[in-house]
């Protein structure tokens, strides 16, 4: 992306209204921006996934050891976008990072071991296969790494907020401004209007462990991503019966349990448990466009929000500004 300039000024007037700042409504706000369409962002803060996330950027993923879909084109446009975004609020949100990807049995690792000759999985592997104590073996994976979600939501608040098109507010659904794009995350899928949905909750641990490696993610059944300062987050639960935002002690059993087997020891401290809905549609992929009735949408980012966010975004402000020279 480059650098983000407008061409036209925001205060002027503003009939965009994106309902929504987690990752989505972010992301779609800047590209808004950087286009010069005249929008405000508007928030209930009432949580949201964004805040709760990982952050993980992950290039092969699953027990299957796949590519992630179009990582190799999401994933150059997703860090061009949050390190722009970087220079220009003059913080750090994006921490590149090795990943260890571990096989706990050797149905796996064949599995990884066989997949590792393809091209495809190929260009994202650092070396050969690596004997790890306890595992049946793992490979070191580049092009990952960890956004700082909250970092990234916070000075992007603090941006807009500073140029008075940020406001905190709920839109209501059955009589939203003109032109409202709806990026409302879990809520907005929960509430039936989007149609069927597969939202799963997740719950994750913030934890610290100073003895533990910060130099990489590690992967194997769950993840461990160091935060730095002997800090970790340790996650995630997968639960799609009971979709509500209150951590769980099954989900603290899950969790923990993830990174002891991660870590490699039982010396940890838990400084925080919280969890979150996963915005998951139908076919796990995210939807934007206009709805019909003169809203649009931008939801459906699932579990890897970070990595697609960006690119999404980008296609529906050109969406946007391609309707507002149509008249
Ligand atoms: C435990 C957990 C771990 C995760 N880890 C990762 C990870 O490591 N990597 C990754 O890529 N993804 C991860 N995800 C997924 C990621 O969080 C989502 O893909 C992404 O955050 C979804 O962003 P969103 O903006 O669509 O929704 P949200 O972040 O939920 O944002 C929706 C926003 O809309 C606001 N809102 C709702 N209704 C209204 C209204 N009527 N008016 C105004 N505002 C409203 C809410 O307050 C909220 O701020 C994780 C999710 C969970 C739960």
């Amino acid at each position: 992306m480059a650098r983000p300039q407008r061409t036209v000024d925001a205060t002027v007037s503003t009939p965009w209204t994106i309902a929504g700042q987690g990752l989505a409504g972010t992301c779609l706000a800047w590209h808004l921006w950087r286009q010069g369409i005249p929008f405000r962002i508007v928030d209930s803060e009432q949580g949201g996934s964004s805040s709760v996330a990982a952050g993980l950027v992950n290039p092969i993923t699953g027990k299957n050891f796949e590519p992630t879909p179009r990582v190799a084109e999401l994933l150059p446009e997703a860090l061009d976008f949050y390190q722009e975004l970087e220079s220009l609020m003059n913080e750090r949100f994006w921490h590149p990072l090795p990943i260890l990807r571990l096989a706990a049995d050797e149905k796996e690792w064949s599995k990884m071991l066989a997949k590792s000759a393809r091209p495809d999985v190929a260009r994202w592997l650092d070396g050969g296969p690596l004997a790890a104590d306890g595992w049946c073996g793992a490979l070191r994976l580049t092009g990952g790494g960890r956004l700082d979600p909250r970092g990234f939501l916070n000075a992007s608040r603090a941006f807009f907020s500073k140029h008075a098109i940020y406001q905190k507010a709920e839109i209501p659904h059955a009589s939203p401004p003109p032109h409202t794009i709806w990026c409302d995350g879990a809520a907005g899928l929960l509430s039936g209007r989007h149609g069927p949905h597969r939202c799963a909750k997740g719950e994750i641990l913030t934890l610290r462990a100073p003895h533990w490696p910060e130099d990489h993610i590690r992967i194997g059944g769950g993840w461990l991503v160091p935060l730095g300062d002997g800090c970790f987050k340790a996650g995630a639960t997968y639960e799609w019966d009971q979709l509500d935002e209150s951590p769980t002690p099954a989900g603290l059993e899950k969790t923990a349990a993830i990174a002891r087997r991660l870590g490699g020891d039982e010396h940890f401290e838990v400084t925080a448990h919280e969890a979150g809905i996963r915005p998951i549609i139908r076919r796990s992929e995210p939807q934007a466009g206009p709805l019909g009735d003169g809203s649009w949408m931008f939801n459906g980012l699932g579990s890897k929000g970070t990595l697609s966010a960006p690119s999404m975004a980008r296609r529906l402000a050109e969406r946007i500004a391609a309707s507002i020279a149509e008249g």
